[in-house]
C-alpha cells in the first residue's frame, strides 16, 4: 500500500470537500456507536469487565515473551507449522515461498489488517498469484483498488450507489442498488474463487498459549470457509494477539462484538486447532500460523506507548472520534486510521514520518471511553506531541505564536478580538476554513464568562 502519511492534510481537505463520503462515514460512523452505547447499557457489569480486559492485557504484554513461547510450542504439538517472522517482508516471503513451492495459483482471504499491514496482496500478485478478498467490505475495496476506511468496516466510506456502480464497472453486472442482491452478486464471483483457491489466509483475534488455539470473529462466514476450505490454511497473527487462555477469552468475547457493532456475540466465532484430522470432514490439510513481530517487540520496550498494543481492533474509538466522522479513514495514510491510527502509524513508520496524526485530535477523550480495553488514547496523543517537538523543535514562528496566543489568553479583550477576528476571515475567506468548521458564537467570550465564572 502506498504510504501517504505526509499528505495527511491534503487528503483532509479532499475529504471534507467529498459530501458523498461525508454523509456515509457519518451515517455509519454514528450507527455503530449507538448500537456500541445500547449493547453496553445492557451488559451488566460492563465497566468492570473492561478493567479486567485491560489488566489481562497489561499482563500478557508484559509476560509476551513467555506466552508466545507457550503457544508456539502448543500450537506445533497441535501439527500446526509455526514460524516467527521478525518483519513484514520476511513473512511475505515466507507465504509467497509456500505458495510457489505448492504450485498455488489463487488465493482466498478472511478480513486481516494485519496482512494489510504487511502488503500482502501486492506481494502475490507480484509473484503472480491471485488474491482475492471475502470479507465483503474488503472485496468492494479491492474492486475499487483502495485502501481499507475502517478497522472492522473497511469500505464503510461508500454509499450505496457507489457501490452500485463499481459492481457494474468490475463484474460486469446489470446495475443492482439493493444491497441483498449485491452481496448476493459477490457471493456468486467469489464462491468459484474458494473451489480453484489452494491456499485461505487469515488474521487472527486472539491466540490462547495454553492451547495453542487461534481465534477468529466474523460475520459473514467468508473466514471460516478460508480457513476450512482450501487444501492449506496460513494465519498471520501479531504476537500481541497471544492471550494466557479460555478463561481470559471470555471476557474479550463479552467486550469485542459490543464494541465493535453492538452484537452480544459475532455471529461466527471459530477456534482453529490445528489442520484437518484423519477422521475429519473440513479442515486443511496443512495449517501455518506467522507469529509477526514488525516492530511489536520494540514498542513494548516503549513503557509510555506500550498500551497500544492492548487494542483489539475493535474500531470503537473511531467511531466516536470526531476528526475521524469528519474525514473518514483514507486521510490517515495508512492501515489504521483514527484515534488507534494517530498513535500505531507514528510507532510503525517513525515518529516524524506520521507526524500530522497525533495532532489530528481534540483530545476530547471519547476514544478512551469507549475503548473496550481501557487504553489512555489521549496520553499516548499526547506522548508522541510531545516526542515530536523534542525530535524537530519548534519553527521561529511557532514559538512566536505561541508566546503571542498565551499572552492573549490571559487577556479578555484581546481574547475576544482575536475571534472576531478570525470571524471576519471566516466571512471573507471562506476558502481558509476546512467546510463545516464553525468558530464559536459571536458573544462566546460572554456566555463562557456568565455560565463559568459568575
Ligand atoms: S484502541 Fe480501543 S477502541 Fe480503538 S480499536 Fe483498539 S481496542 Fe478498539
Amino acid at each position: 500500500m502506498k504510504i501517504k502519511t505526509e499528505q495527511f492534510k491534503k487528503e483532509a481537505r479532499r475529504a471534507l470537500a467529498s459530501g458523498n463520503m461525508q454523509l456515509a462515514i457519518s451515517r455509519a460512523s454514528k450507527r455503530f456507536s449507538g448500537l456500541r452505547s445500547q449493547a453496553f447499557q445492557n451488559l451488566p457489569g460492563g465497566e468492570e469487565l473492561r478493567t479486567r480486559a485491560h489488566q489481562i492485557k497489561t499482563e500478557a504484554v508484559a509476560h509476551l515473551d513467555e506466552y508466545v513461547e507457550q503457544f508456539a510450542a502448543a500450537a506445533a504439538k497441535l501439527g500446526i507449522r509455526v514460524y516467527r517472522s521478525p518483519d513484514g517482508a520476511d513473512a511475505c516471503r515466507y507465504i509467497e515461498d509456500l505458495a510457489r513451492a505448492q504450485g498455488i495459483q489463487t488465493v482466498v482471504k478472511g478480513k486481516s489488517m494485519t496482512t494489510e499491514e504487511i502488503d500482502l496482496n501486492q506481494t502475490l500478485q507480484q509473484a503472480g498469484i491471485q488474491v482475492w478478498e471475502t470479507d465483503l467490505g474488503e472485496f468492494i475495496i479491492q474492486l475499487a483498488g483502495e485502501p481499507p476506511s475502517h478497522i472492522i468496516a473497511p469500505a464503510l466510506h461508500k454509499t450505496q450507489q457507489e457501490i452500485a456502480d463499481l459492481f457494474t464497472e468490475k463484474l460486469g453486472v446489470p446495475r443492482y442498488e439493493d444491497p441483498e442482491k449485491l452481496t448476493m452478486v459477490a457471493r456468486e464471483f467469489l464462491r468459484e474463487k474458494y473451489f480453484q483457491a489452494g491456499m485461505g489466509i487469515s488474521g487472527a483475534n486472539f491466540a490462547l498459549a495454553g492451547t495453542g488455539t487461534i481465534v477468529i470473529l466474523e460475520n459473514e462466514g467468508n473466514a471460516r470457509f478460508s480457513t476450512t476450505f482450501p487444501r492449506i490454511h496460513v494465519a498471520v497473527v501479531g504476537i500481541e494477539k497471544v492471550i494466557p487462555g479460555l478463561a481470559e477469552l471470555g471476557v474479550f468475547l463479552k467486550l469485542l462484538a459490543r464494541s465493535a457493532t453492538g452484537q452480544k456475540m459475532s455471529t461466527y466465532v471459530s477456534l482453529i486447532q490445528g489442520p484437518g484430522r484423519n477422521n475429519e470432514a473440513d479442515g486443511p490439510e496443512e495449517m501455518h500460523i506467522i507469529l509477526l513481530d514488525n516492530g511489536r517487540s520494540k514498542f513494548r520496550q516503549d513503557p509510555e506507548l506500550r498500551p497500544s498494543l492492548y487494542c483489539l481492533r475493535c474500531g470503537a474509538c473511531l467511531n466516536v472520534c470526531p476528526v475521524y466522522q469528519r474525514i473518514g479513514g483514507h486521510a490517515y495514510g495508512w492501515v489504521y486510521s483514527g484515534p488507534i491510527g494517530s498513535v500505531l502509524t507514528p510507532q510503525f513508520l517513525g515518529t516524524l514520518r506520521a507526524k500530522d496524526l497525533p495532532l489530528a485530535s481534540t483530545l476530547c477523550g471519547a476514544c478512551a471511553e469507549v475503548c473496550p480495553v481501557r487504553i489512555p488514547l489521549p496520553d499516548l496523543l499526547l506522548t508522541l506531541r510531545r516526542r515530536i517537538v523534542e525530535q524537530q523543535g519548534h519553527s521561529g514562528w511557532e514559538r512566536s505564536l505561541m508566546k503571542g496566543w498565551a499572552a492573549c489568553q490571559t487577556s479578555p479583550g484581546c481574547y475576544r478580538t482575536a475571534f472576531e477576528l478570525a470571524r471576519l476571515g471566516q466571512d471573507f475567506f471562506p476558502g481558509l476554513y476546512p467546510s463545516g468548521l464553525e468558530l464559536p458564537d459571536k458573544n462566546f467570550h460572554r456566555i463562557w464568562k456568565d455560565e463559568y465564572q459568575d
